[in-house]
């Protein structure tokens, strides 16, 4: 190659992708710029005239690109639930919704409790996720095991103190403290569903002994005082851990105030809450019945109010789905004992935010904040989160504006039902961009695979 050859190579030096004529979310500013991204990176943000040349070019049409949302708790099934969502729907439904990153859950069939299990998931997943997936695990019945889990690679671990999931008894102190430690030590969270068993096991037989099977009795048994007396049990833990807790799904005043208090006190523990929990109250049951019904259950006002002020003093750190797919069948049952609680999420979570946004009850910082910048850094997942230099191409491109209903039938989600089905919306996702590459494009999922793990 001739001198001059390599003088004009470096002139004319070209990246994978420019994206163009758009508004990007930088440090809490909306900024008129251009992103210039190669192998799946973001190499430059600055005015189009001082980008690389690119192989495609895409015009964003003035629109705002924000960073993709890593939402901290999904369920995306699949193996033996498959028939609740896949990795292809629930990562489909994730790229629809702006969700660039999911944390999934280990409450699958069979459960991921091993290191065996979740390698086997992880090798389900390759090839067959949209987004990028990182996963959870819940103890093993031999904690020694806990090491290897680690290794395999996971975000945290799951403790379901309402019932046992996974190898160890959730009664027992000791076995929670042990299990705690071990995870402190290998620098891991422990995500928490706090509702204390035994007062779920107690008002069941109750209320059902009487012949209450309705919503109010579901909403009886998964009560705050449920919530806050295991919020209390595991923050005895913590002391005596040192773990990091993040508290999944806070969802009543009384629980609220209990976070805020142990944060207080200089405690290692997050929370999240759920726009269901954020939007909606417990009424809403009289037109959705069990298709609104989720665990922690719609709560009252009161309660509603508080999550809202914990939003702004920043005692909850983060908004996460709860993406929770089941059949039809399963939710659609007389009795609600019977029925399955959860509602898929992901595919609203965004618009939902959005509209807020536009109601000005939710600043356009605060919304990147809950969605994207606390649960990469609450997480530790690097080079995400945040629009910046050497940071992943992870964005989601959205019409601040537009209005449009939320239509459930059209979901890529699998649970084509949802409490704000009709609901009217203000902001919509455009694009998705999942490690520098367009996923989804006006109402159209565009590639077939992203392989991205987290
Ligand atoms: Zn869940």
């Amino acid at each position: 190659m001739q001198l001059w050859e390599y003088f004009f190579e470096d002139l004319f030096l070209s990246v994978d992708t420019v994206l163009y004529n758009t508004k990007v979310y930088m440090d809490g500013n909306l900024v008129d710029a251009g992103i210039a991204i190669d192998d799946g990176k973001i190499v430059k943000i600055a005015k189009i005239t001082n980008l690389p040349q690119a192989s495609t070019r895409i015009n964003l049409n003035g629109h705002i690109t924000l960073p993709g949302l890593i939402d901290s708790h999904v369920h995306l099934r699949d193996q033996e639930l498959a028939y609740k969502e896949d990795f292809i729907t629930g990562t489909a439904a994730a790229a629809a919704g702006g969700v660039t990153s999911v944390i999934d859950m280990p409450n699958n069939k069979p459960v991921t409790m091993s290191s065996f299990s979740l390698k086997e998931r992880i090798k389900l997943a390759e090839k067959r996720i949209l987004v990028n997936v990182g996963f959870n695990s819940t103890f093993p019945k031999k904690l020694e095991e806990i090491d290897e889990i680690v290794e395999t690679g996971v975000i945290g671990f799951k403790v379901y103190m309402s019932n046992n999931i996974g190898g160890i008894d959730v009664d027992n102190d000791e076995q929670l403290t042990s299990a705690f430690k071990k995870a402190a030590k290998n620098r891991v969270p422990v995500f928490v569903h706090a509702e204390d068993r035994k007062i779920i096991e107690e008002r069941t037989k109750e209320l059902q002994t009487v012949g209450q099977n309705d919503t109010e009795a579901f909403s009886f048994v998964h009560s705050p005082e449920a919530e806050v007396k295991s919020v209390h049990r595991v923050i005895r833990v913590v002391k005596k851990s040192g773990v990091h807790v993040h508290f999944c799904h806070i969802s009543s005043k009384l629980g609220l105030n209990a976070v805020l208090n142990a944060k207080q006190e200089g405690l290692p523990v997050t929370c999240e809450i759920t726009p269901h929990n954020l939007l909606l109250i417990s009424e809403q049951y009289r037109f959705h019945g069990n298709f609104a019904l989720t665990v922690p259950p719609l709560r009252t006002k009161n309660d509603v109010s508080a999550l809202w002020d914990g939003l702004r003093n920043g005692c909850v750190d983060i908004v996460a789905s709860d993406h929770a797919p089941h059949s039809l069948k399963e939710k659609n049952t007389n009795s609600v004992w019977n029925a399955l609680p959860g509602i898929p999420g992901l595919e609203t979570t965004l618009p939902l935010l959005l509209t807020e946004v536009n109601e000005n009850r939710l600043s356009l910082p605060e919304l990147v904040q809950i969605t994207s910048e606390r649960p990469a850094k609450i997480f530790g997942i690097k080079n995400r989160g945040v629009i910046k230099q050497n940071n992943w191409a992870d964005f989601v491109v959205v019409d601040i504006k537009l209005d449009h209903k939320i239509d459930a039938s059209a979901f890529f989600s699998k649970a084509k039902y949802s409490p704000f089905d009709g609901k009217s919306m203000k902001g919509k996702v455009l694009q998705t961009f999942v490690n520098g590459r367009l996923v989804f494009d006006s109402g159209d999922i565009v590639i077939i695979h992203n392989n991205g793990n987290i």
